[in-house]
């Protein structure tokens, strides 16, 4: 017998017959004796939906009450999973963050889950029972409810995994695993076997959304093997672990593109020592992260214009508070956010030279103009128009040959 958390996201769960049929393939892992915790996302659509609820009544709705609604989405399912459970004549009980609990720490919308009480539900497995638990939400030690941001059913999964001590974390989704890029975009993309914690880590944040980042960055601290797999297939899927297990042939594992980013330029500033601190100043203190920087000196070597990434949702507040920074000088900002960024990423970069290089070539051979560049040792992104985004994943695509 092992003791397995299986998450299902909210395609898996879009639906009664959806609902029906992860309960049989949950009815399958008792039926081989494995004992079960069921994490659910809300039905698909069903967050964006209340999100835009709350938008009805005000765009700056309360983040307390924010929370309480959309927590709402994976009760929703977690009832209904547990009633399907109970239909096939499975011992099977659903538990809402607050039941449990699910104590977490952080602002409203953006929680971060800290520790879970595990006795009453080890209890119910010990007894052969399957505990559904709602993914997205935990409390505050005040008592309110908290969600732990988007995606945020997968690190609950891995919390559980961790607090739970499971022998396993499966992640079941829409596709078949990690592809080396999103499947639904690139058709000819190929599923990835297995793929090193960091990797994952870079492809989800620069926009892979098929695993959240911040619960790749809790497997990686306490090395927690991540299984993703398909809900509708058998197919294997792709494992999730660290980076010593696994063999690089090629150079890029993974080609990742994010559409929300705004790009912002200062034109015109005052150059001398200190500038680039002053303009970010603020930004540091209102938690706004800068991504990409460029500086270019004008020809007349006096003034310099600064060229900065921000996140899309960002870019108003980061204006106004450029506009409101008495310790910069400038002729004028601007900003455009029909951009994307574009990544490439993998573990075997470190060890190919020539990896930029290629890059660049096969973008500029697409006539595609770079307009902001990043690297990391196993990533390299780029901004460019918004419009070239599919067209120069493609390229890349077979340019590192994952075609
Ligand atoms: P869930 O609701 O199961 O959590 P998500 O919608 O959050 O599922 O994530 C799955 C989706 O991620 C896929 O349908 C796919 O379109 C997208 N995706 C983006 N990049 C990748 C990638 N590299 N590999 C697989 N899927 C990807
Ligand atoms: N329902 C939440 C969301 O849509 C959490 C999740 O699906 O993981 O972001
Ligand atoms: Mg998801």
């Amino acid at each position: 017998m092992i003791k397995k958390v299986l998450k299902f996201g909210g395609t898996s769960v879009g639906s009664i017959e959806r609902i029906q049929h992860v309960a049989k393939i949950i009815e399958n892992e008792t039926k081989q004796g494995n004992s079960i915790i069921a994490v659910v996302s809300a039905m698909a659509g069903k967050t964006n939906e209340l999100i835009n609820l709350s938008k009805n009544i005000s765009n700056e709705f309360n983040n307390r009450e924010l929370d309480v609604l959309l927590s709402t989405g994976e009760q929703i399912t977690s009832a209904l999973l547990a009633g399907a459970l109970t239909h096939l004549k499975i011992n099977a009980k659903s538990w809402l963050n607050w039941q449990i609990p699910i104590l977490t720490e952080g602002s409203h919308t953006n929680a971060r889950i800290i520790n879970m009480h595990v006795n009453q539900i080890n209890e119910f497995l010990k007894n052969k029972g399957v505990a559904v638990i709602p993914g997205f939400q935990g409390i505050m030690s005040n008592g309110d409810i908290t969600t732990i941001g988007r995606g945020g059913s997968d690190a609950t999964a891995v919390a559980i995994a961790k607090i739970f001590q499971t022998d396993v974390c499966e992640i079941f989704t829409d596709v078949d695993g990690v592809f080396s890029t999103d499947p639904n975009k690139i058709p000819v993309a190929k599923k990835i076997e297995k793929i090193s914690y960091d990797e994952m880590l870079e492809l989800s944040s620069l926009g892979a959304k098929v695993m959240q980042a911040s619960a790749v960055q809790t497997a990686m601290m306490y090395k927690i093997p991540l299984e993703v797999k398909s809900t509708f297939t058998n197919r294997d899927g792709t494992k999730i672990f660290d980076q010593e297990n696994i063999d690089y042939n090629k150079s890029v594992t993974g080609v990742a593109y994010s559409k929300d980013e705004t790009k912002i330029t200062v034109i015109g500033v005052k150059d001398k020592p200190g500038i680039a601190a002053n303009v970010f100043e603020p930004l540091n203190e209102a938690q706004i992260n800068v991504d990409m920087v460029i500086q270019n000196i004008s020809s007349d070597q006096k003034t310099t214009d600064i060229t900065f990434t921000v996140k899309s949702e960002d870019a108003l507040k980061t204006i106004d508070l450029l506009k409101n920074n008495k310790k910069i000088e400038y002729k004028k900002i601007t900003k455009n956010d029909k951009v994307a960024k574009v990544s490439i990423v993998g573990a075997g970069m470190v060890s190919t030279p020539g990896v930029t290089y290629k890059m660049f070539r096969a973008l500029a051979d697409e006539k595609i103009n770079i307009l902001a560049i990043s690297t990391s040792e196993i990533k390299l992104s780029v901004i460019i128009n918004e419009q070239d985004t599919l067209h120069s994943i493609k390229k890349l695509h077979s340019v590192f040959e994952l075609d």
